[in-house]
């Protein structure tokens, strides 16, 4: 009796090993080909099997001598081009913006209250007028200082898009969080991350806003 058991358990490993390795290969090929061609093969398929391979496909990476960065930046590109036409259909008093605080001044003046900075656009750094421009859109514009308080203004505003920028870490979070909410989301990967004096794109982030 428990032979028969061990000997079914065995089989079953053995498949699920050669299935995850089928999988793997499989997104591994899809992860090339997107970078080689700039295409995107079965999107939809393809975003939900990296967050579920997320960990392996990292490895694979890794073993090889790859930078695994590349299965976040896939990722995130996937969404992106999904979301981006439903970004762009939903009127701005629907879409709320979420900005990191690195890219403030380090001399910003701004006050921080419940996990928000109150920007006064002091003309220190370009959220100011980023701001101005997105507010004047009509959309709900947050400098954030931590992923919890976003989790907040998603249940209080309840956006129909949202708008993130962040680092590759923050911004394949927020999309998966807000892909769990149904919410299109676009994320703006900053060109150059940290605490402080981070760098942004502005012209890739003016042309989500003003969906060009
Ligand atoms: S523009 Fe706003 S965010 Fe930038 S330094 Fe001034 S107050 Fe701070």
């Amino acid at each position: 009796m428990y032979e028969t058991i061990f000997l079914i358990l065995g089989k079953l490993s053995v498949l699920v090993f050669f299935l995850t390795i089928i999988i793997i290969a499989f997104l591994s090929s899809i992860i090339a080909f997107n970078i080689a061609t700039k295409k995107i093969l079965f999107p939809r398929l393809f975003s939900s099997l990296i967050v579920l391979f997320y960990g392996m496909l990292k490895a694979v990476f890794r073993f090889f001598r790859i930078d695994d960065k590349i299965v976040d930046q896939t990722y995130i590109h996937v969404q992106n081009e999904m979301n981006k036409e439903k970004v762009k259909k939903t009127p701005y008093k629907d879409i709320c913006i979420f900005m990191p605080q690195c890219l403030r001044s380090e001399k910003c003046p701004a006050k921080s209250f419940g996990g928000l900075v109150s920007c006064i656009n002091c003309g220190q750094c370009p959220v100011g007028e980023a701001k101005k421009k997105s507010e004047k859109a009509g959309c709900n514009f947050f400098i954030a200082t931590g992923g919890s308080v976003i989790k907040r203004l998603i249940k209080k505003y309840k956006p129909k898009a949202i708008i993130g920028v962040g680092c590759i870490y923050e911004i394949k979070e927020g999309l998966e969080l807000c892909a769990k909410h149904n919410i299109p989301t676009y994320g703006v990967l900053l060109l150059k991350d940290g605490c402080v004096n981070t760098v942004l794109d502005w012209d890739e982030f003016y042309s989500v806003l003003e969906k060009n």
